[in-house]
């Protein structure tokens, strides 16, 4: 049982108190303190969220939601958690018990290297080999796990993926685009091509890891002539659908890919993300090749061309 809420400064201020000795001694991220106490471990975060675990997790929660009422008549409800644990469950359950179509994407985050989004087709018969891969959680894969079972994933199970390179991705920039219209045109393209593939797969749902609401992502496609309409959108797709994890797993490892020929064409190793070794990579490709190679490689949207400038401004 997991219960998560937000406590008062007033009450987290008590909660520092009162688990002083069952403190542990090492805090994860962002924590204020993690303790243990019986069964259970609690965490208290910065953003003044508090984490219960354990299968009496309700018991300690408890304590604080009933100080929350007292000090600051603050009505919390516990009972909410467990419904929506309950609900991810039966979806869980639900989706690996069908066939479905899956797509996700990877790279939007990343300053260099491209978007990669893939559809697969996951027929219930593949549930098996594909949890013998461990597939589930992709989010949580190691690169080099990626790189094992991706190959054997392309082999097993049909998809179809499209890269769209950051010279391209400027210019839906320049056109006006944000990046969930970019997201929406290219989920909407590699779904339309596999559902329309020669070979028809019997899927029951297609399933979209949702980051926008159905009614944007449709507005985001108004133009597209070709479409598909029949989604089913749903949060953390990528941990409840086989179809999803796989189309996860391939983006990434054709990303990795991506990203390692682009270190060998450069001669400098890209980083993954865009954080400050980004910029200073930014900096050496625009040292040694020029500005229109960083408009070539990168996301020019992103904040670290500024940064990057900047620095070089600076210098001179
Ligand atoms: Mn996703």
């Amino acid at each position: 049982m997991t219960i998560v809420f937000k406590v008062s400064p007033n009450v987290q201020k008590k909660m520092i108190e009162y688990y002083q000795d069952a403190k542990r001694e090492k805090t994860p991220p962002y924590a204020i303190f993690q303790a243990m106490e019986a069964d259970t471990i609690i965490t208290l975060y910065e953003s003044g969220k508090a984490m219960f675990q354990g299968v009496s997790a309700d018991i300690d929660a408890n304590i604080w939601v009933d100080m929350e009422k007292k000090l600051n008549n603050r009505l919390i409800d516990i009972s909410e958690n467990q419904k929506k644990q309950d609900k991810y469950k039966d979806e869980l359950k639900y989706y690996y018990s069908i066939s479905t179509i899956g797509s996700d994407e990877v790279g939007t985050g990343d300053y260099f290297g491209p978007i990669v989004v893939t559809a697969s087709y996951v027929d219930k018969s593949k549930i098996d080999f594909i949890n013998e891969l461990g597939v589930k959680d992709s989010k949580k894969l190691t690169d080099e796990k990626i790189l094992k079972i991706a190959p054997l994933l392309m082999k097993e199970i049909p998809y179809v993926t499209f890269t769209l390179n950051n010279a391209d991705y400027n210019k839906y920039q320049n056109l006006g685009y944000n990046m969930n219209k970019i997201k929406a045109i290219l989920h909407n393209k590699v779904l339309y091509s596999l559902t329309h593939k020669e070979e028809k797969y019997p899927y029951q749902k297609i399933v979209v890891d949702q980051f926008v609401y159905p009614r944007k992502y449709f507005e985001h496609i108004l133009e597209a002539t070709q479409k598909v309409t029949d989604i089913t959108f749903t949060t953390k797709a990528e941990s409840k659908c086989a179809s999803v994890a796989v189309s996860s797993i391939i983006s990434r490892y054709i990303f990795l890919m991506k990203m390692s020929e682009l270190s060998k064409e450069l001669g400098i190793t890209i980083p993954k993300g865009a954080n400050d070794i980004v910029d200073e990579v930014g900096i050496s490709i625009i040292k040694k090749y020029g500005l229109n190679k960083l408009e070539e490689v990168a996301k020019l949207n992103f904040k670290n061309t500024q940064k990057i400038k900047e620095a070089l401004r600076s210098k001179n």
